[in-house]
């Protein structure tokens, strides 16, 4: 995701980072560099020089007042910002109706079928949510056909009315359809033209002035840089949308709509697609994204994800063990087991600030912990749990049995040493030096 605007920002504000202090002539060679980026990216020149103005003004005016270094200041700077044109804090979706109805609109192959059915399948995992999914492209059977295809694969109930030509009534026959049979949500989906035509517009506002929506959601491919912008207006122009989603961001999108659309309709963006799967929708966060922008990793996703596999019993017990020293390879076998549920490692490393860039190009295996694996399957149990006593014939013996190296054998050693200390480092309220670190 925005690997060449990464990159580009990273060396502009890599200027700074020689550099002692700000002054004018520093910080207006920097920014415009980051200038130059945000409109390599797609992002609208007018939003781009407002954007560099502002962290000018900010950088110039907080010098005296911090104690971080310019480069790490002008980071902090770009990314507060960043964050702030995308929308600042997270917005939800109003569910507030019962039935609540979410209106979908965007051009065709914007993604919203999809979108629509990945919103019914977030919804339904809720529990609380019954949706139902009705489809109102009365042009394309092909269309309709579809999104029973999308209703299926996850479960949900699909409305269609075919030979029906009046989005209109199917709208409204769908509406008491979910009344009377308990689902709480609908979610209509449109039809979408190629491009912004006055017929498709005079259509979708007619549903939304008949039904009026407690959610109008605009979907857009994020791939199409500024004609994402220009069509965000002309349909908010015509409906006043609640909300953005941006889908195809898993492409090689550059990212400008991203960062130019909630400056340029002044609606949020709610939702992020990331694939073609039902499961690949997430929750737009500025902040996080103006991390992945700027190369920073997404951190918080990457501990919610932990969170996810985190089971406290287990943690308490390992931290007895890591205080009596008494951490050996059967419980390192069980944290490689749980950092593999989290998801493939190139998808974890991804998020890791500064990780991100580096592994790019690198082919990372997910099954580059076999060796490892195998290993510490061929150690006996006294060896797994105390591995002082592995000496060089058992180091033999090791790699015999797990078809490894001597070599590879002590280099596992080795990690798992220098592991240990870095717990007890952790432990002994170092976490937070780790921590700093860490953030370099
Ligand atoms: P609609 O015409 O607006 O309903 O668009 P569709 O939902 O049919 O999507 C058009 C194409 O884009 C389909 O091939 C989808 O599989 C694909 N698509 C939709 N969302 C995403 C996404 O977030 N990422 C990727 N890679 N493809 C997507």
């Amino acid at each position: 995701m925005f690997d060449n605007l990464s990159d580009k920002l990273d060396s502009a504000l890599h200027v700074l980072k020689g550099h002692g202090q700000i002054t004018e002539v520093n910080v207006a060679e920097t920014l415009k560099e980051v200038r130059r980026a945000l409109v390599d990216a797609d992002v609208n020149y007018k939003i781009a020089k407002e954007f560099t103005n502002t962290v000018k003004e900010k950088a110039l005016g907080q010098n005296v007042l911090t104690a971080l270094k310019p480069g790490q200041l002008m980071v902090k700077l770009v990314k507060d910002e960043l964050t702030e044109l995308m929308g600042g804090e997270a917005a939800g979706v109003n569910l507030s109706g019962n039935p609540s109805v979410i209106l979908m609109s965007g051009l065709q192959g914007s993604g919203k079928t999809t979108f629509s059915g990945k919103l019914a399948n977030y919804l339904k995992n809720k529990k609380t949510k019954k949706p139902l999914l009705v489809a109102c492209d009365v042009y394309r059977p092909a269309a309709i056909n579809q999104l029973h295809v999308v209703g299926e694969q996850i479960g949900v109930e699909v409305f269609s009315d075919e030979g029906n030509q009046d989005p209109v009534a199917i709208s409204k026959a769908a509406i008491a359809h979910a009344k009377e049979n308990g689902h709480n949500v609908v979610i209509i989906d449109t039809a979408g033209r190629l491009a912004v035509d006055e017929a498709m517009m005079t259509e979708i506002s007619n549903i939304h002035t008949a039904i009026e929506p407690h959610e109008t959601l605009f979907v857009v491919d994020s791939m199409t840089g500024q004609d994402a912008v220009n069509t965000a207006k002309a349909f908010n122009d015509r409906l006043n949308f609640d909300g953005v989603i941006l889908t195809k961001l898993d492409g090689d999108t550059r990212g400008g709509a991203a960062i130019s659309i909630k400056s340029v309709v002044n609606k949020p963006i709610k939702f992020i697609g990331t694939g073609e799967k039902m499961d690949a929708i997430d929750v737009f966060y500025p902040s996080r994204m103006a991390d992945r922008i700027l190369g920073m990793g997404d951190v918080v996703s990457l501990v919610e994800r932990a969170q996810e596999q985190y089971d406290e019993e287990e943690a308490r017990k390992l931290q007895k063990k890591i205080a009596k020293n008494a951490f050996g390879f059967d419980d390192f076998l069980k944290q490689l087991q749980q950092i593999k549920k989290m998801g493939s490692m190139k998808d974890l490393l991804g998020m890791i600030p500064g990780a991100g860039k580096m592994l790019k190009d690198v082919d990372i295996d997910d099954d580059a912990f076999k060796g490892i694996e195998a290993i510490i399957h061929s150690m006996t149990p006294d060896e797994r749990s105390t591995p002082k006593i592995i000496n060089s014939s058992r180091k033999k013996r090791i790699a015999k049995g797990s078809g490894t190296s001597v070599q590879e054998v002590n280099q596992l050693l080795k990690q798992f040493n220098q592991m240990g200390k870095m717990m007890k480092m952790m432990q002994g309220g170092g976490g937070r030096q780790m921590m700093n670190m860490m953030k370099g």
